[in-house]
């Protein structure tokens, strides 16, 4: 655990006792803060009862002489409507912040002093591949025998991790709605993947999620920014960061395009990544046989991880070897079996049109379970990769109207169990049956990864038959 610097003898308030808001709370005790909680569930407040700690309503006196709240990533603070307790926080004037602000004002300790190397923090955020290009940093430093840990969206909450020692890297996965309201955010090396419509409704529309996102690169000034440069957002956010053109502290990560002009460059092409740098191709390797990295999305999360260990000296050949061994994470694009010469693909993870698109491109004759609760934003992002489609099979609540707005041939399918087995009997060798639903999971599921695992135990039962 980190404990929390500068809140000795002060009072905060952690809303949400989810996992990041329960040890941001004993984080902020450990140092020395008088620490007030709360949840809405039932279950929260539970939790926050065996581990010790005191509960109180904040609409019935709990904010009374609050320094600081701090909120959990799930609890809207500003749109579609202030959380109740964040309004009546914003009313009596206390400030917002989140265990993300907290980290970054509490990783350094006196101890650094004695270090030969400091402790690194690389952030990285985006809409789509930061969990993947996380993980594969964190996966890549391993290989390169740098001591590493992984946190923020995915993994620990951040104040869970150990204390640095010397030379650490740590690797934060950072959403919209952490980068949108931490206080601090000073990482050395910062990430940005992509940019596609998602959280629409927590951030006032695209702007807002934009500017959410680059607050990362704004805030701390990091060392160095990877930016993945494929959407004008993406370019802005170079051009932005930049003190002048080919100002090697950005690193631009570009797919299915030759590297332009003499600034630090990582870009994808036809399964090869390759690295320039002030007009020479300093690196390339083939990508396009490593299973655990499928399809040009997984190949711009290659190119990502690849910048960020450079910034950090490691050199290419012991890059490949880390990307050749990465195992992919579980429900992204995850090849689940083969059944009789057809292969069942969970990407319960493409929660978003963006997401799935990207999957539907990296296979061919494909049967796409798809559907769910949508998001803001529209399926107009589809259209382009239902080529491979050979036809939709639509689950969810909503599934008529999901099927509607879909120029494919389709089956109203509403249940994973109808979708896989109608997928299944009407599939030919050589098919593809990819879970990719374009959608959120609520409706039918607690979690993407409920959903993944129903697919997963569905195909598993096939295949016993
Ligand atoms: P995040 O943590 O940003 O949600 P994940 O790595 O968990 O990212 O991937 C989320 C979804 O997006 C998955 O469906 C995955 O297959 C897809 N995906 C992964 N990387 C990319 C990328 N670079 N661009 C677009 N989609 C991606």
């Amino acid at each position: 655990m980190i404990p929390v610097q500068g809140m000795q003898g002060r009072s905060a308030f952690v809303l949400g006792m989810g996992r990041s808001g329960l040890i941001a709370a004993q984080a902020l005790v450990a140092g020395g803060a008088h620490v007030l909680c709360w949840d809405d569930g039932e279950a929260g407040l539970a939790r926050a009862d065996e581990a010790g700690l005191t509960c109180a309503d904040p609409l019935r006196g709990g904010l009374e002489n609050i320094d600081v709240m701090i909120i959990s990533p799930g609890i809207p603070h500003l749109y579609p409507a202030p959380h109740p307790a964040v309004a009546e926080a914003l009313r009596l004037g206390i400030p917002l912040d989140n265990d993300i602000g907290l980290f970054f004002r509490s990783f350094a300790t006196e101890d650094w002093n004695s270090f030969d190397l400091a402790p690194k923090v690389v952030a990285v955020t985006g809409s789509n591949g930061k969990s993947t290009t996380s993980a594969l940093i964190h996966h890549l430093l391993d290989v390169a025998g740098k001591r590493s840990q992984l946190a923020g969206n995915i993994g620990r909450g951040v104040l869970g991790l150990d204390p640095a020692e010397d030379g650490d890297v740590i690797v934060l996965e950072l959403s919209s709605y952490q980068t949108e309201l931490a206080r601090s955010l000073t990482p050395d090396i910062a990430v940005f993947t992509n940019l596609s419509p998602d959280h629409l409704d927590r951030h006032a529309g695209y702007g807002g999620y934009f500017a959410a996102k680059r607050r990362l690169f704004s805030e701390g000034s990091p060392d160095h920014a990877v930016v993945g440069v494929d959407e004008p957002e993406g370019q802005y956010l170079a051009t932005q960061y930049a003190d002048y053109a080919n100002d090697d502290r950005v690193i631009r990560v570009i797919s299915g395009q030759k590297p332009k002009g003499n600034g630090w460059q990582v870009t994808a092409r036809k399964g090869f990544l390759s690295e320039s740098r002030k007009g020479r191709q300093s690196a390339s390797i083939d990508l396009r046989d490593i299973a655990g990295l499928r399809g040009a999305h997984n190949h711009q999360n290659a190119c990502a991880a690849y910048a960020v260990l450079r910034t950090l000296n490691v050199a290419p050949r012991v890059i490949e070897e880390g990307l050749r061994s990465f195992p992919g994470l579980p429900h992204r694009s995850q090849m689940v079996c083969e059944i009789g010469e057809v292969r069942f693909v969970n990407d319960s993870k493409a929660t978003n049109v963006d997401a799935a698109a990207k999957a539907l491109n990296s296979f061919e004759n494909i049967r796409w379970i798809c559907g769910g609760l949508q998001k803001d934003g529209g399926m107009a992002g589809l259209s382009s990769s239902l080529e491979n489609v050979e036809k939709a099979y639509v689950i969810g609540r909503e599934a008529e109207a999901f099927a509607m707005q879909l120029a494919v041939d389709c089956e109203i399918c509403t249940s994973m169990k109808a979708a896989v087995a109608a997928a299944y009997a009407q599939s030919a060798p050589g098919d593809v049956i990819l879970l990719a639903p374009a959608a959120a999971s609520f409706d039918q599921y607690d979690s993407f990864e409920a959903r993944g695992e129903d697919f997963i135990a569905l195909v598993a039962a096939l295949a016993a038959a």
